[in-house]
């Protein structure tokens, strides 16, 4: 793991909003623009998608990241690739160390499936993802909803290939922040579930942040 600190200061940013447990949102963030994830609670999962902002079809692809860098975990350096090739954004600063992009989000026919019958009607990421996008109201529905990176979320991959979703490794206040290399639309669902220790059983408010390209 590579901790990177980034000499961003907050009261510098243009833009800050923090997104409560459970919620979605949705941002342009353009081209040489500074964007941060901040884990407020810490053990908290964001659910990310991210678009190119002039064809939202060219979205983010965990195959394409991971088949660029040769490595299953995020963190410092790595190059958010899209279904098209474009290079979306780069991993510039993080101070948690690793991020998921092989667990998916959480849907409710997930939760029925690996839970309970009776979970079905929990929120769930899938739920928020649509619900903002449709709301945004620029003609993206369900299937713009493709893979997603699970910032903070801690996804060890056994030596047999086995995934399982282990306690977070984030503690409040650990944050990711990426330079978006194009114009991209980002967005986040701040997970609301509460059968997996991803979000330590307490989904917790994330703070997003912008700042504009350096000279
Ligand atoms: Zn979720």
């Amino acid at each position: 793991m590579s901790l990177v600190e980034s000499s961003l200061l907050p009261s510098d940013a243009v833009y800050r909003q923090v997104v409560p447990a459970g919620e979605p949102w949705i941002h342009e963030v353009r081209r040489g623009q500074f964007f941060r994830i901040v884990d407020l609670g810490g053990n908290q999962a964001a659910d990310t998608l991210f678009y190119n902002a002039h064809d939202y079809s060219d979205r983010y692809s965990a195959q394409d990241t991971i088949q660029n860098q040769g490595n299953l975990y995020l963190t410092t350096g790595t190059r958010l690739m899209s279904t098209g090739g474009t290079l979306l954004l780069t991993i510039v600063a993080d101070t948690c160390g690793r991020h998921d992009t092989l667990g998916g989000a959480c849907a409710n026919e997930s939760n029925m499936v690996r839970y309970a019958i009776e979970k079905r009607h929990m929120h769930a990421c899938r739920s928020s993802f649509l619900k903002a996008v449709i709301e945004w109201g620029r003609g993206m529905d369900k299937r713009d909803i493709a893979n997603n990176i699970n910032f903070f979320m801690n996804v060890p991959v056994t030596p047999e290939g086995g995934l399982t979703f282990e306690d977070g490794i984030s503690e409040p206040g650990k944050y990711v922040e990426m330079r978006a290399e194009t114009d991209v639309v980002a967005l986040i669902s701040n997970c609301p579930q509460l059968n997996n220790p991803c979000n330590a059983y307490n989904p917790t408010p994330v703070e997003v942040m912008i700042w504009n390209p350096r000279d």
